[in-house]
């Protein structure tokens, strides 16, 4: 695996890659690998493409700035994951190699509602920091495709929005959400719970299945508080929301339509995301 820390060294090697036909799959991340992450990077070498792997903790994103500091970061191991799966590339910029103008947020997506609402509404900023940090790998790193987990489903969409915005000609795929056998989302946040937190963060994929088998026969307020009582009682500490959206806009949801059941709450100071598909 070549590992790039800076710009000009890569475009160099894209250059040779381009001009053996090469096609570029790109998995952006910020580390602290898992399986998760590993299953994009395969879907990612499929097809005889090229991998590219970024790991950038992107401060622009990050609208508490505890969870910033307390981010994991486990560079060694995530080399060698890596390199255990054959990745080709590791692309390992430093703020300053991102940012030379400084890490200040732009906020110049165009990505109407869909930042205000949910996950956008609970982290004012976070998806203009996600637009002005993938726009910028996007730049660099000139992907034919771009890989992203469903786990983050609004971030999913931001993205295609971004790729429109942007006109680009790289493609979205999006991946399935990886879990422990529990039924836990594979996170890197889960590094931070105890042994008996994780038990107790089961709960978001055991509610959210309890409110998909009963989406059509309960109204959605009634829904929402039984899923939030459900997760304080198994042991969140907060819930920002739990609660079923359309598939398709992430605009409320109707009976007779794909649903996504889209859930975020705190185990302690950790905040934890995950959604499940619903279809009509
Ligand atoms: P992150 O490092 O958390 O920014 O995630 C990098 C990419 O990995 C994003 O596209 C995530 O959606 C994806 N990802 C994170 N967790 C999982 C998971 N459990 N299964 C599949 N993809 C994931």
């Amino acid at each position: 695996m070549i590992i790039f820390r800076t710009i000009l060294p890569y475009r160099k090697w894209l250059r040779e890659q381009r001009s053996q036909g090469k096609s570029i799959g790109f998995v952006p991340t910020m580390g602290a690998l898992h399986e998760g992450h590993l299953s994009l990077l395969r879907a990612a070498g499929n097809n005889g493409q090229t991998t590219v792997c970024s790991i950038f903790v992107n401060p622009t994103q990050f609208n508490d700035p505890n969870d910033f500091k307390l981010y994991p970061i486990t560079t060694e191991s995530d080399i060698q994951q890596l390199v255990s799966i054959g990745t080709d590339v590791l692309f390992l910029p430093s703020v300053e190699e991102m940012y030379p103008e400084g890490a200040i947020q732009q906020t110049s997506f165009e990505l109407g509602n869909l930042e205000n609402i949910l996950e956008g509404a609970f982290r004012p900023g976070h998806f203009q920091g996600v637009c002005q940090v993938v726009s910028r790998l996007l730049d660099i790193v000139a992907p034919d495709n771009i890989y992203m987990g469903q786990k983050d489903y609004q971030q999913c969409m931001v993205i295609a929005r971004l790729l429109e915005l942007k006109q680009s000609a790289t493609s979205l795929k999006i991946m399935p959400t990886l879990r422990e056998t529990s039924g836990l989302a594979m996170s890197s946040r889960n590094m931070r719970l105890s042994e008996e937190e994780r038990k107790k963060a089961t709960a978001i994929w055991r509610t959210m299945k309890e409110m998909a088998g009963t989406l059509s026969s309960i109204p959605v307020p009634d829904l929402e508080k039984e899923a939030e009582q459900k997760l304080l009682a198994a042991g969140f500490d907060k819930v920002d929301y739990c609660t079923p959206a359309d598939a398709a806009t992430l605009g409320p949801w109707q009976p007779g339509i794909d649903a996504v059941i889209l859930c975020a709450a705190f185990m302690g100071k950790v905040r934890l995301i995950d959604n499940l598909l619903v279809h009509a």
